[in-house]
C-alpha cells in the first residue's frame, strides 16, 4: 500500500570500454539509477564468445560483489534495475533478458510498458514462440530474435520498434553492437554520453555524471541509435514522433541532479514551488518539505513567499525497502519510522507542508497528525502536482482509480480526510510554467488524456 507512484526501471549501456572496466562502469551507472527500481538488477557483457549475464533479486550492491563483476569481462555491456509494472516480481523477469538467435546472442534491457503486449504475445504464441517470462520486455527480445533471421540486427530492431506500442526506452546488446530505441512519444527518458572513446546510453544524466562521462544529447522520441566499431548512427521510426515526456519524471521519479530533455529536474521542482506560492499564497511561520522530492519545491515556495524554510521532517535513510510491516498497528507507524518530526522546528508554528503529489493520501494524513502532535499550530498542505485522478499505462505502478484520493472527491473533502487546515494543488498551467515549455508532456494521470490509446 505504498502512497507514491512507483518508479519503473533504469537502463545503462556501454560500448567500447576496456574489457575489465565494462562491468564496473555499468555497476556504477546502475547504483546511480537505483531510485528507478529496487527489486532486481542485472548486467550482461559481450565477451567476444557470446554474452555473459549475472542477474539477481535485490539492490545493485546486493546482487553484485567485485568478484562477480570480475567474471563479467568484455568490451560492451548493458545493465538494468527493475521495479515490476508488468509481470511477476521473480528472478525469471529480472533483466537484461538474454536470448540466442541466428546472428548470435542478444540481451535486452527495457524501461517502459508495452500496451499491446497481450495481443503480440498471443499472436507469437499462436505461431509457436515460447515465452520464458511474464514480462512484456520478452516480446521485444523475441521480435528482435525473429527479425534477425533476415540476417540484419539493425533491420530486426527497426521492425520490432514498429510492431510495439507503448513506452519503451530500450537498450539492445548484440555481439558486435549496442542499439538504443526510444518510443515515438519519448515517454521515458534516454540519453547518450561519452567517456573518452566509450559510448554510453543511460536512463538519466545523473548516471553519466557518476561515471565521469560527458552528456552528449538526449535520444529523441522515435529515434533508433546504433553504435558499433564504425561509430554511431541514428534513424527514426516510420511512426513519426511527438514528444510526450512523462511529467511525473520531473515531479517525483527522476533524481534532482538529472536533466531530461533539456529541463533540469531540480530547477523544475524549485520553480514549481515558486509557482505554487504565486497561485496559493498562505500566511505561515515555516515551510517544510516532505523529503526527498518535496524539498526543492519547499525551497522554491519559501524563496517566493519569504517564509523561512526549515527541516521539520527528518528521513531515515535505512528504513525503505527492507522495512517489514507485520501488523495493522505497525503499518500505522510506518511513516514514523521513515519520517520523524523535528519538534523544535514546528512547535507553536503555522506550517506550510509541501509534498510532490497526493496519491492515496495515507502518508499525508499520518504526517499531519505527527506535526500536530509535535505542537504545530496549523498545517497547510501544498502539492506541487495537479490532483492525480487517473491510472498510468506507460510503465508506472499506480493504484486503481478507486484508491486515488483525488478521484471523485472535492479538494475540501480531501482536506478534511487528511486533517489539514487547508489543501491546495498547483494547476496544470502552473506546472507547465515551471517546466518552461507549453507542451511536450504526458499528463495522463492528471487529465485522463493520454498520448495514445492504451488498449
Ligand atoms: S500517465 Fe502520468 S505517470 Fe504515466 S506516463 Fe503519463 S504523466 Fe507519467
Amino acid at each position: 500500500m505504498n502512497d507514491k507512484m512507483e518508479e519503473e526501471c533504469g537502463v545503462f549501456g556501454v560500448f567500447g570500454s576496456p574489457d575489465d572496466e565494462t562491468a564496473d562502469l555499468i555497476y556504477s551507472g546502475l547504483l546511480t539509477l537505483q531510485h528507478r527500481g529496487q527489486e532486481s538488477a542485472g548486467i550482461s557483457v559481450q565477451t567476444g564468445k557470446g554474452i555473459k549475464t549475472h542477474r539477481g533479486m535485490g539492490l545493485v550492491s546486493e546482487v553484485f560483489n567485485s568478484l562477480e563483476r570480475e567474471t563479467l569481462s568484455g568490451g560492451s555491456g548493458v545493465g538494468h534495475v527493475r521495479y515490476s509494472t508488468s509481470g511477476d516480481k521473480s528472478i525469471s523477469n529480472a533483466q537484461p533478458l538474454v536470448g540466442h538467435c541466428k546472428l548470435g546472442d542478444l540481451a535486452v534491457a527495457h524501461n517502459g510498458n508495452l500496451v499491446n503486449a497481450d495481443i503480440i504475445r498471443s499472436l507469437m504464441e499462436d505461431g509457436g514462440t515460447v515465452f520464458q517470462t511474464t514480462s512484456d520486455s520478452e516480446i521485444l527480445l523475441n521480435l528482435i530474435s525473429r527479425g534477425a533471421s533476415s540476417g540484419s540486427y539493425d533491420r530486426a530492431v527497426r521492425e520490432a520498434a514498429s510492431a510495439v506500442k507503448g513506452s519503451y526506452s530500450t537498450i539492445i546488446l548484440t555481439e558486435d553492437r549496442l542499439a538504443a530505441i526510444r518510443d515515438p512519444y519519448g515517454i521515458r527518458p534516454l540519453c547518450i554520453g561519452k567517456l573518452g572513446d566509450i559510448h554510453i546510453v543511460s536512463s538519466e544524466t545523473c548516471a553519466l555524471d557518476a561515471v565521469g562521462a560527458d552528456f552528449v544529447r538526449d535520444i529523441a522520441p522515435g529515434e533508433l541509435v546504433f553504435i558499433d566499431s564504425s561509430g554511431i548512427h541514428s534513424e527514426f521510426t516510420e511512426k513519426g514522433s511527438q514528444q510526450h515526456t512523462c511529467l511525473f519524471e520531473y515531479i517525483y521519479f527522476a533524481r534532482p541532479d538529472s536533466v531530461i530533455d533539456g529541463i533540469s529536474v531540480y530547477k523544475f521542482r524549485y520553480t514549481s514551488g515558486m509557482e505554487l506560492f504565486a497561485e496559493h499564497p498562505v500566511s505561515a511561520d515555516a515551510v517544510v518539505g516532505v523529503p526527498d522530492s518535496g524539498l526543492a519545491a519547499a525551497l522554491g515556495y519559501s524563496a517566493s513567499s519569504g517564509i523561512p524554510f526549515t527541516h521539520g521532517l527528518i528521513k531515515n535513510k535505512y528504513s525503505g525497502r527492507s522495512f517489514i510491516e507485520p501488523s495493522k498497528h505497525l503499518r500505522e507507524q510506518t511513516v514514523n519510522v521513515k519520517l520523524n518530526v523535528l519538534k523544535s522546528e514546528v512547535e507553536g508554528k503555522r506550517i506550510v507542508l509541501i509534498d510532490d503529489s497526493l496519491v492515496r493520501g495515507t502518508t499525508s494524513k499520518r504526517l499531519i497528525k505527527s506535526l500536530r502532535k509535535a505542537g504545530a499550530a496549523e498545517v497547510h498542505l501544498g502539492i506541487v502536482s495537479p490532483p492525480v485522478t487517473n491510472s498510468c499505462y506507460f510503465g508506472i505502478d499506480t493504484p486503481y482509480r478507486s484508491e486515488l484520493i483525488a478521484a471523485g472527491k472535492s479538494t475540501d473533502a480531501i482536506c478534511k480526510l487528511v486533517g489539514a487546515d487547508s489543501l491546495f494543488y498547483i494547476s496544470p498551467g502552473g506546472v507547465l510554467k515551471a517546466s518552461g515549455k507549453e507542451k511536450g508532456f504526458c499528463m495522463g494521470c492528471f487529465t485522463g488524456i493520454y498520448p495514445m490509446s492504451y488498449s
